[in-house]
């Protein structure tokens, strides 16, 4: 009779002690094809930046050690004072300031990857301050605005959301840069390129870069920085070129008074006959405090009126052009790849 209880208990105990076991081989093997996933996941990851490491060369390699810069020396320009901050926190301070942080998550990490883009090819080329990397204006190097500055000029409700964005705009690009054969690119960008973009001769004259061509973008128009315009009276008009001109002379009675003389071939104005003088579109541009030199003049009695297509140089990634192609479909590479011609995105 006790070995028949003996026996009736270690059944129960088998019975009962099966499922226990069987479920908790259940749960360690569902957890451990979990932790697979997750690996699968990191050697794809993993996969993906040996294959970018290997579409570059040793040269790059070399040149381009992100570890190198974890920190930079910004300059502030109201103080002259410089400040040495993390990259990345650094380039929180510029994508929030540089981009509306209303424009699609996927335009705002191609901001991320072109500011940091910039940012290294400052600290690798650039030669505009003596005692650091890069300063904090847009008409210089880049915009940055500090965290506590940036929240305070968004509404209290939108202000988690915007700055998660941002967040997620840099560290999910964490690292990487846009290289052309191997070389970090002189990454520029702009606001609106009223559907074609410039070549940086176009601007600035000089040589072209192979990875700054015009190319055409849809949908800039749909953006309040495609098109605006300037009314001048002719002695405003008069006394603006004056103060760079103290030869200038112009006879308003005479038609051709005002002459586009030559176009770029992004269809932007290079040279304008005014007066006696033979002026650069970028200099009417900064003169006349026109958005970019996309600008077409009409006179209407005593005004000239200058309706102006697009904002900024024009030259690079056009950020509404970028916020477009998003809306498209285009993601951060995707974008990257459209503005900068042959180039490549690749882990540092
Ligand atoms: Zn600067």
């Amino acid at each position: 009779m006790k070995r028949i209880i003996l026996l009736f208990i270690i059944f129960l105990v088998l019975v009962f002690m099966i499922p226990t076991v069987f479920s908790q081989k259940i749960v360690e093997s569902s957890a451990k094809a979990e932790i697979k996933e997750a690996e699968a996941l990191e050697s794809e990851d993993n996969q993906q930046k040996s294959d970018e490491d290997s579409g570059t060369d040793e040269i790059n390699k070399e040149n381009y050690d992100y570890k190198e810069y974890t920190t930079i020396k910004l300059l502030h320009k109201n103080d002259n004072s410089v400040q040495e901050l993390p990259l990345d926190e650094y380039l929180l301070g510029v994508v929030s300031s540089e981009m509306p942080a209303t424009f699609e998550q996927e335009a705002l990490n191609a901001q991320a990857i072109v500011a940091r883009t910039y940012t290294i090819y400052m600290i690798k080329n650039g030669r505009k301050h003596e005692e650091a990397d890069i300063c904090d204006s847009s008409s210089c190097c880049q915009a940055w605005i500090n965290k506590e500055d940036r929240l305070a000029k968004w509404e209290e409700n939108v202000r988690e959301e915007n700055w998660n964005k941002i967040e997620k705009a840099v560290y999910s690009t964490k690292g990487k840069i846009i290289t052309y054969n191997g070389e970090v690119i002189d990454a520029f960008f702009h606001s609106n390129s009223g559907g074609m973009t410039e070549t940086p001769a176009g601007v600035w004259g000089g040589t072209n870069y192979p990875y700054l061509q015009s190319v055409a973008t849809a949908g800039e128009d749909a953006y309040d920085q495609y098109s605006s315009e300037v009314v001048l009276t002719k002695e405003e008009f008069k006394n603006k070129i004056l103060e760079s001109h103290a030869d200038f002379s112009i006879d308003f009675s005479k038609d051709n008074c005002i002459q586009i003389a030559e176009y770029t071939d992004s269809n932007r104005v290079k040279t304008v006959k005014v007066g006696n003088l033979n002026l650069s579109g970028v200099e009417m541009r900064t003169l006349l405090g026109l958005r970019s030199t996309n600008f077409t003049f009409t006179m209407e009695g005593d005004n000239i009126k200058f309706e102006v297509i697009g904002y900024g140089h024009g030259v690079g990634m056009s950020q509404t052009g970028a916020d477009s192609m998003a809306k498209q479909g285009s993601n951060c590479e995707e974008i990257i790849k459209h503005f900068y011609t042959g180039v490549e995105v690749v882990n540092m």
